[in-house]
């Protein structure tokens, strides 16, 4: 199997079948050179055509036989200017799309043996600044579906300070609900709903302002929106969404009854930044709400999300070690929403 020769090549299912396609750096050059130019060089500089020059010990370099300049592989893409080989962010790639929970940067950093934990973290966090991308569009506008909007408290530690919310952050999630054919195996309880696409994003507060200002970032105007009975989703309706509010929704029997795939999604969030991450600080949380978007809505189709965190990845602005460390690094939030 030659990775190069297969534009829909299966998602190698393993790792040695992994380890055949990417076996080393100049393999990953060549799949980065091929997923650019299709085979087809064109100096970047002077436009000319044809076969560059190249160099054994620097396989991410290409220089035009004409006006004699270097074109970096790496240029533009999240590797750029990075001193760790092609191999290890291939390998992260494929652990952060292939694994279900994704990878924390302990594991990551012990099983390729990093000698520095921050590299793990670095390459984790500059994939993640990929995963959201810059065209992002609104979910929703299927006649005949539906999305559920709701929110849920995230994070945080509450022991020892009692009941009640605290340290915790808002977040908001608007899902697509989709309906399986009939005849395919369905789950009872969920009346062969499954979820589409999603978006998150934190949410200041309850309001009607940041609530529907989320929906409003996220899904297509004119969809039929479900949420609980809460003062803050009234206005949807005035704001261009056809809305279809569950009444005592403080039950929450009733709420995950109607409500039931965005349950769902909230549940497999908490579970994720728990048993992977062990709790996520508000710092990062948009990030890793990206990171669970990306995987969620790409889980059907693993090749693309690798693919695309190479490639989408390569389109956005990664973040330096030292921004992720300041105020300075905002990370990408759905659809603008917050700006
Ligand atoms: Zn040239």
């Amino acid at each position: 199997m030659d990775v190069l020769e297969h534009a829909s090549l299966a998602f190698p299912q393993s790792l040695p079948e992994f380890q055949r396609l990417f076996p080393d750096d100049a393999a990953c050059a060549a799949y980065l050179e091929k997923s650019r130019w299709e085979g087809n060089f064109v100096c970047p500089h002077c436009q000319t055509g044809g076969e560059p020059f190249r160099f054994d010990n620097r396989p991410g370099v290409m220089r035009c036989r004409k006006c004699r300049r270097n074109t970096g592989l790496l240029v533009g893409t999240v590797m750029e200017r990075s001193h760790t080989p092609l191999s290890v962010w291939f390998w992260a790639a494929y652990l952060v799309t292939s694994q279900t929970p994704g990878i924390s940067a302990v594991q990551f950093q012990r099983q390729l043996r990093l000698s520095r934990y921050e590299t793990a973290f670095q390459i984790l966090h500059k994939l993640r600044a990929g995963m959201v991308r810059p065209d992002q569009d609104r979910i929703g506008g299927h006649p005949g579906t539906h999305i559920e909007v709701d929110e849920a408290w995230i994070g945080g530690r509450t022991r020892g300070e009692g009941r009640g919310v605290h340290h915790k952050t808002l977040v908001a999630a608007a899902v697509e609900v989709r309906y399986r054919q009939p005849g395919t195996a369905q789950d009872k309880r969920k009346d062969g709903r499954y979820a589409g696409r999603v978006r998150l994003a934190i949410a200041a507060d309850r309001s009607a302002d940041s609530l529907c200002g989320f929906v409003e970032s996220a899904v297509t105007p004119g969809s039929l929106i479900v949420t609980d009975d809460w003062s803050g989703y009234a206005s949807l309706r005035a704001r261009g969404y056809d809305h279809h509010a569950i009444a005592q929704c403080g039950d929450p029997e009733v709420s995950e009854e109607f409500l039931p795939i965005s349950h769902l999604v909230f549940s497999n969030l908490k579970t994720w930044l728990n048993g992977t991450h062990h709790g996520v600080s508000a710092k990062h949380l948009q990030a890793y709400l990206n990171e669970f978007t990306f995987r969620f809505n790409r889980r059907f189709y693993p090749f693309n999300a690798f693919r695309s965190l190479l490639g989408i990845a390569g389109g956005a602005t990664a973040p330096t070690y030292a921004e992720l460390y300041s105020d300075e690094w905002q990370h990408t939030k759905c659809s603008g929403y917050g700006h």
